[in-house]
């Protein structure tokens, strides 16, 4: 079994959805497992209407008939047959999520996964009916009967016993030669479901590839490859042709948007390749992350992360930031499931820098004030680059204010602010 992962951008539009199906076409000589992501934007835009974080109820209605006039428009292209059973299954998804996002607010993560596995279920749902429809003939299976977490809403820990057991008994039952499933969601023991981080269907694909020793896993993306930089920052990109397991999950955990940073573990544990191709142009090479000895061709790697704040927090006792205060304040990020960027100490203040999130850093504050000092500064970009060298980064950072930085032997990290 070969494993594909497609995400929002391969599926934001009737067209990219019929080109997603002819690369299926293409590739049905052995059972595939086919991973897909909320179609386009639709998670950026299912986080506003979670319970309780729509400015007003008509605003939570808004944005809900944008999200149906969406699917359906696109549903309605692919889809000649109006009585089709697919449109009553996304009709009653809608139903469901309307019903969701009006619940009384309980804890914001929980919340969180409740709706935004929306998206997940709603691109499959339309995708697998479409393929049905012209004739590739495919199974839709509900992932969170497959894949399980604990109950660490927005970040669950995947249970890899379970999963393989479920994975080995359902799938292996269907018999099927495609099967369409969601990424990014999951399910708890209790039923209830769960997500796996932002950009988390990467790593759904890869937890499946695990279970299933899948022959291979790829991701279909917008590039042609594994690049040395995001083409949306960077004018002369260079595709890595092959890249180490390792080099991939330090460029990942960097912020590399190309992969999710839990993604290779699994994979790597098995030695299983991960192909990254061009769904634009689906017959070139691509890059692959595998059991190599060194990136190929070896070239500085530039990764950009926008959006970032900077938190500095003082003890507001005589205090040092010491062992017992770092224990506090890691306490606090943990039950957050708040991922750092990059971290610094002094003897009066601890900085970290997080991906902004209007809620989250408003708990933060708000649980560390007692004791804390906390100040932040918003809009920073954090700049990381591989093999760097002086000239580099003097390139790079020409004219920017520099908040903080940090420099190991083949890594620099610089903050600064995003004018
Ligand atoms: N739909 C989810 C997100 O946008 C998961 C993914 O795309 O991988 O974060
Ligand atoms: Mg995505």
């Amino acid at each position: 079994m070969k494993v594909f992962k497609f995400g929002g951008a391969s599926v934001n539009s009737a067209n990219a959805i019929r080109n997603m199906a002819r690369i299926l076409q293409h590739n049905l000589d052995t059972p595939l497992l086919v991973v897909i992501s909320a179609m386009g934007k639709t998670t950026n835009l299912l986080e506003k209407v979670i319970p309780g974080i729509a400015a007003s109820d008509e605003e939570r209605r808004r944005l809900l008939s944008q999200c149906r006039k969406y699917h359906m428009d696109i549903a309605e292209e692919l889809l000649q047959e109006p009585q089709n059973d697919t449109f009553r299954k996304l009709h009653s998804l809608f139903e469901a999520l309307e019903k969701t996002s009006a619940t009384k607010p309980s804890s914001y993560n929980f919340d969180y996964d409740q709706t935004v596995c929306f998206g997940e279920l709603l691109s499959t749902t339309l995708i697998s009916g479409y393929l049905n429809s012209i004739g590739i003939i495919n199974q839709w299976v509900d992932v969170r009967t497959i894949i399980r977490t604990d109950e660490s809403y927005r970040e669950g820990n995947v249970d890899f016993d379970t999963t393989r057991q479920q994975a080995c008994s359902h799938l292996s039952a269907l018999n099927s030669q495609l099967i369409i499933t969601q990424g990014f969601i999951a399910g708890t023991a209790s039923g209830t479901t769960t997500t796996l981080g932002r950009e988390g269907s990467d790593y759904s694909a890869s937890i499946l590839s695990y279970c299933l020793n899948a022959e291979s896993m790829t991701i279909w993306k917008d590039v042609p490859g594994f690049l040395n930089a995001d083409p949306k920052f960077f004018n002369n990109t260079v595709k890595i042709d092959h890249i180490p397991f390792n080099e991939a999950i330090e460029l990942a955990y960097y912020g590399a948007s190309v992969i999710h940073p839990k993604t290779v573990k699994p994979i790597q544990n098995k030695g299983i390749h991960l192909n990254i191709k061009s769904f634009v142009d689906p017959d070139a090479e691509g890059s692959v992350i595998g059991p190599f000895d060194s990136i190929q061709p070896l070239t500085p790697l530039y990764i950009f992360k926008n959006n970032q704040v900077l938190i500095s927090i003082q003890p507001k006792d005589f205090s040092f930031i010491a062992e017992d205060n770092l224990q506090r304040i890691f306490a606090v990020l943990a039950m957050l499931n708040v991922r750092v960027n990059i971290m610094q100490n002094s003897a009066l203040s601890f900085s970290l820098c997080i991906d902004y999130n209007d809620v989250l850093l408003g708990k933060i504050v708000e649980l560390l004030n007692s004791q804390f000092r906390v100040v932040y500064n918003k809009g920073l970009q954090l700049i990381t680059i591989r093999y760097y060298n002086q000239h580099i980064i003097d390139e790079i950072v020409a004219g920017r204010n520099i908040i903080l930085q940090q420099r190991s032997r083949n890594t620099a990290q610089i903050l600064v602010d995003n004018q």
